[in-house]
């Protein structure tokens, strides 16, 4: 059985008091017994706070990115090491704004992604098509590839551990939620290239989430479906209140 994770990626939002009071407020009220993984991913200054605020508690912490070389001259970068030093325990890898601000491609991706799982980071693999393409009618092959090549060199033991999130580019910050049916269709679609790729029982044990104006109201609807396993949250994850409703109403 694959557990519902619901991820929240502040990109690059809440300086440090809000990051505080955020943390703070979702670790009073996410219960021990909360039937969702939930994850929460802060810019990097704030990920030791993290990390303490959420000790003892089902919130694990994420990081938005990382390099994945061991440690060197990389001005500016984050190595996994690091990141599993201060307790980290997730990282996002090839979200689309990183894919198209910071020339993050499908070779970095695997990288990160090998990197990540060396270790024992989980990699929460974002993939997705912009509107142009869905309307080309060449979203399918575009999110197979994706995934072919995030994957690529990556051993059958290794994809229980990996997570892979469905964010379709024409859904992030738009208000505009993919519907239901048109989210399953892709992670379904994920899920068989992974079947194609490995086996079916692989398929069967990797996550994939859906990502992309998720809210309390459409949750449901989206987590009820038969290959959507959770969601990576943007705007929503900011205030405790539309967080702990996604948590809450995700099935
Ligand atoms: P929104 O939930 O703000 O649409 O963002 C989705 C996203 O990009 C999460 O990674």
């Amino acid at each position: 059985m694959r557990k519902t994770i619901i991820a929240g990626n502040w990109k690059m939002n809440h300086t440090g008091k809000d990051a505080k009071e955020t943390i703070t407020g979702l670790v009073g009220r996410v219960v021990q017994d909360v039937k969702a993984e939930v994850v929460v991913a802060p810019v990097f200054p704030y990920l030791p706070m993290a990390v303490e605020l959420t000790k003892g508690t089902p919130i694990h912490v994420a990081a938005q990115n990382m390099h994945w070389e061991e440690s060197g001259a990389f001005t500016g970068e984050v190595s996994p090491a690091m990141l599993v030093d201060i307790g980290v325990t997730h990282v996002i890898i090839g979200h689309s704004e990183r894919r198209t601000y910071f020339n993050e491609t499908d070779e970095t991706v695997n990288k990160k992604t090998k990197a990540a799982l060396a270790h024992n980071l989980t990699p929460i693999v974002c993939c997705g098509e912009t509107l142009e393409q869905r309307e080309e009618g060449i979203m399918q092959p575009w999110i197979e590839g994706q995934i072919e090549k995030a994957l690529e060199g990556i051993g059958a033991d290794d994809l229980a551990k990996v997570v892979i999130a469905y964010e379709p580019i024409w859904a992030i910050g738009t208000g505009k939620t993919a519907t239901a049916a048109q989210a399953q269709e892709v992670c379904s679609i994920i899920r068989k290239k992974i079947a194609a790729l490995y086996s079916a029982d692989v398929a069967d044990s990797v996550s994939v989430l859906y990502g992309g104006s998720v809210k309390g109201g459409n949750v449901a609807e989206l987590t009820g479906s038969p290959d959507i396993d959770g969601g990576l949250v943007g705007g929503a994850s900011l205030k405790v209140d539309d967080f702990m409703a996604i948590i809450d109403n995700a099935v």
